[in-house]
């Protein structure tokens, strides 16, 4: 049975669809906010009265003084990353404390060398590479699989961690010494890592699941936050382009180690047109000049690592499948103002593959043969970013969502006009006003 309090965020397209800032805004509704899946190789923008933060791996929570912040056992928990994060934040006056922020014991720790390896295969691939972020998330989660991990409950047990991080480093340095010509890693290395990083984080550790539990007896809301989108998942995404762990809402009970919490509300963010970083088939990708103009329009650029982003259409074929993957219960579009302006505004529908035009989303190797079949929506000429209500947006704006919703067979509840919070045009009701 769906759980009632819970809520979650997800992508539907290739991540970056602006779920930050959703998350933002649904904090003031929600008492904890739980990140379940991926690492720190993302990043969430959120822009609020205290400014503007680029966010890793600490759930957007962390800006309300009163919302607990959780990473569940699912993500990749990067002790360096983590804590330079933290320090940062505290550096802007942010506040967090093992009351306010919680680890779970059961999450393993992204070590050292998996940034390395990441690297070295990237290299090792050529022209061939994946795209990573190179934030050592797929050996990772590699590792992780592989049963060659440390959790962070480890860190609570000295003896236990001391006799662990032995035998990896051994073990991992066979593998970087004979199959990538690396240098090893020696304990001293390690131990470095643990005093300046490790020991850090350790006060917010605890058994996250038991906190979960209990909240929800006590009626706390709780809201879900994932990383990247759903095209991005392990097993649905497009392979191998995809992120070594599993983007959709249907992970949260695994990745929190709460098998009831399955969440009655599942809000997918997607973009009103397509962006997508990395490499792999993007087949409403744009170039030239019509590019550039969405990229800046849009400032394109990825938040962990500055690269541009590809740029296209709204992607029709691509976001009803992304939004079916994430079970989606409602839909936000974000960014419909960096649209304003156009004349008239290309949405792709269907993709001819094969000499026959489908609106089902291809086998991941089959995409690289799709081409995309395109329909002219009208453009609205006018800045639209201080409107706040969904009657005040001009026909061809509201035309423009409605067609996206009739098109991805989702209600869209939110539409965003701006990065700020309150840029927001909330249609819970829409079915009430249109
Ligand atoms: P996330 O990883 O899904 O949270 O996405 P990002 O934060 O990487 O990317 C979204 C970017 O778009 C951020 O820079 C946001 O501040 C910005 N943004 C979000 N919503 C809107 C919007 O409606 N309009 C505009 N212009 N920018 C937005």
């Amino acid at each position: 049975m769906a759980c009632g309090s819970c809520t979650a965020v997800v992508g539907v397209d290739w991540g970056d669809e602006g779920k930050g800032r959703m998350v933002d805004y649904l904090t003031a509704s929600h008492d904890i906010v739980v990140r379940y899946q991926g690492g720190g190789n993302a990043g969430h923008t959120v822009i609020n009265d205290k400014g503007k933060f680029a966010l890793h791996l600490l759930p957007s929570g962390v800006f309300r003084k009163e919302t607990v912040n959780v990473l569940g056992n699912g993500v990749a928990l990067d002790p360096e990353n983590l804590w330079k994060e933290i320090e940062n934040l505290k550096g802007k006056g942010i506040s967090i404390t093992p009351d306010n922020f919680k680890i779970s014991d059961r999450a393993s720790l992204l070590m050292p060398w998996h940034r390395e390896q990441d690297e070295l295969e990237e290299k090792r691939l050529g022209e061939k590479q994946y795209g990573s972020t190179k934030q050592g998330i797929a050996p990772f989660y590699a590792d992780r699989s592989g049963k060659k991990t440390i959790l962070a409950g480890d860190l609570l047990r000295p003896d236990v961690f001391a006799s662990k991080i032995q035998d990896l480093m051994v073990w991992k340095n066979l593998e970087l010494t004979e199959v990538y010509g690396a240098l090893p890693y020696t304990l001293k290395d390690l131990d470095e890592w643990f005093q300046s990083y490790c020991i850090k984080i350790a006060p917010f550790i605890c058994d996250t699941s038991e906190f979960l539990r209990e909240a929800e007896k006590s009626g706390r809301k709780i809201l879900f936050e994932a990383q990247l989108g759903a095209l991005r998942d392990l097993d649905f995404g497009i392979a191998p382009y995809t992120t070594s762990s599993n983007t959709t809402a249907s992970y949260i009970p695994v990745g929190i180690g709460v098998a009831e919490m399955v969440p009655a509300r599942v809000i997918g963010v997607m973009k009103a047109y397509s962006t997508c970083v990395g490499e792999g088939p993007f087949v409403c990708e744009i170039h030239g000049d019509e590019a550039e103009a969405l990229r800046k329009a849009g400032q394109e650029y990825g938040a962990k690592t500055g690269r541009p982003r590809r740029v296209g259409p709204f992607d029709v074929v691509a976001s009803r499948y992304g939004a079916s993957l994430q079970g989606a219960t409602e839909l936000a579009v974000t960014k419909l103002d960096v649209l304003s302006g156009m004349e008239k505004i290309p949405v792709c529908t269907a993709y001819l593959l094969d000499g026959q035009e489908t609106k089902r989303f291809p086998f991941p190797s089959d995409l690289d043969r799709a081409t995309p079949v395109y329909t002219d929506l009208e453009g609205w000429k006018c800045d639209i970013s201080g409107i706040r209500r969904w009657e005040h947006l001009p026909a061809a704006a509201q035309e423009y969502v409605l067609f996206l919703e009739r098109s991805t067979g989702v209600p869209i509840t939110f539409v965003s006009v701006g990065p700020e919070r309150d840029s927001l045009i909330i249609r819970e009701n829409k079915e009430k006003e249109v």
